[in-house]
């Protein structure tokens, strides 16, 4: 037994060594690959300390002196550097210091939902340079894709000197984002639809796309340092439910992006009565989603589904108890440092925030691990749409991630 699990171990590890092997001779081989890296490499550098000498670039970044000079000369005349009229003195001469440009280069966020198109321009220091909103008439695929469209280039128009890096949309579902299709979407009723390439020949430019809360994963990511190269879970709960798995401060988005698809489990033996978008019956999305509760009080005989109605109470107090339970399930099982919960508004002070919280906490009280923090954050709609456009700059910063 020992032989075979030894053999299994070396077998690991030769196929990981192979593949450093592997990656190391493809960045040898590429020129371009290596200068792509080494500027995101300098670029990173710069945004996490803001104004940087070139020196220090050189010192934290462990590069030639003449590779830092000839990279930031090409990112100061691509504007993605601009040099500031500061002196520093740094032991030996003074230094012009770099900082990151704010007009070269933007990228458009965002966030479709089934009634509305939100798109924000997002530079390179992430702030948001312009906004614009348009209706949706129809959900369907092409409709969507017409709305996306015309929102970005009525945007563009904002500030026609920028470099557009390219548009990143977000929505509710499970996103395969490498190959750019929606796996499947409860809210829109979509499923396998190759959405990226249906923007992409209306706009011109390149276009990825993500699920609503791994564009909200890459927003905190971006501006909350406590995140970075950690290991959490972000949940969220809205007219449907998600959430973003975390590995080492990265987005694990599992095989063709089924990472974080939690929703359409079962809390237990699967209730016939409770119909899923998804095809399946009695999944966690019809107890604990926005839908799904509004659902379950319709089917109660509650007149107008509204959440503050009658028959409201116990299906939100059900449906927080429930994802509670299977949020303390999923931490269990991986074992993150940090939770997040972000809330629809609607749901806030509810019995369904009381409930989530009460079932999480007590899931813990035999645990020998104490229980991650939780921590529940309201889901502003903005945060998704610059979340998203966020996620197109960032890869100026990690090459690898392309
Ligand atoms: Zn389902």
């Amino acid at each position: 037994m020992r032989d075979t699990a030894n053999g299994g171990r070396d077998g690991v590890n030769a196929m990981a060594s192979n593949a450093e092997v592997q990656r190391s001779a493809a960045r040898v081989g590429s020129k371009a690959l290596i200068r792509e890296i080494n500027e995101a490499l300098v670029l990173d550098v710069v945004r996490r300390r803001g104004e940087t000498s070139r020196a220090e670039i050189t010192a934290i970044t462990g590069l030639s002196p003449a590779t830092v000079t000839g990279i930031t000369a090409q990112l100061v005349g691509d504007g993605l550097l601009i040099e500031s009229q500061v002196l520093r003195g740094t032991g030996g001469r003074p230094a012009r210091l770099l900082q990151l440009g704010s007009v070269a280069v933007v990228a458009a966020g965002v966030r479709l939902s089934i009634d509305s198109v939100e798109v924000v321009l997002v530079d390179l220091r992430g702030d948001v340079v312009a906004t614009h909103q348009e209706s949706l008439q129809n959900v369907s695929p092409d409709a969507a894709a017409d709305a996306v469209a015309a929102a970005v280039s009525a945007v563009r128009e904002r500030v026609a000197d920028a470099r557009m890096l390219g548009v990143s949309v977000a929505l509710s579902g499970i996103v395969d984002r490498p190959r750019g299709i929606v796996r499947h979407s409860g809210s829109f009723g979509w499923h396998d639809v190759p959405f990226a390439e249906m923007v992409a020949q209306r706009c011109s430019t390149r276009v990825v796309i993500d699920s609503l809360v791994n564009a909200f994963a890459t927003g905190l990511l971006l501006l909350d340092d406590d995140l970075a190269e950690r290991d959490a879970i972000i949940f969220s709960v809205g007219v449907s439910l998600g959430a973003s798995v975390l590995v080492g401060g990265r987005i694990h988005r599992g095989h063709a992006g089924a990472a974080g698809g939690f929703a359409h489990g079962a809390p237990g033996p699967r209730d016939e009565a409770r119909p899923c978008h998804c095809g399946d019956v009695g999944c966690l999305e019809t107890w604990s989603s926005i839908g799904g509760m509004r659902a379950e009080i319709e089917r109660r005989g509650s007149a107008g589904d509204a959440l503050d109605g009658q028959e409201a109470g116990a299906v939100l107090d059900d449906g927080g108890r429930h994802l509670g339970i299977a949020m303390a399930n999923t931490a269990k099982m991986f074992g993150p440092e940090q939770l997040v919960l972000v809330q629809a508004p609607e749901l806030e002070g509810t019995a369904f925030e009381r409930a989530c919280r009460e079932a999480f906490t007590l899931e813990y009280a035999h645990s020998e691990t104490p229980a991650p923090p939780l921590a529940l954050t309201p889901a502003d709609t903005d945060v998704f749409a610059r979340g998203a456009g966020y996620g197109m700059i960032n890869e100026l910063f990690t090459a690898d991630a392309r």
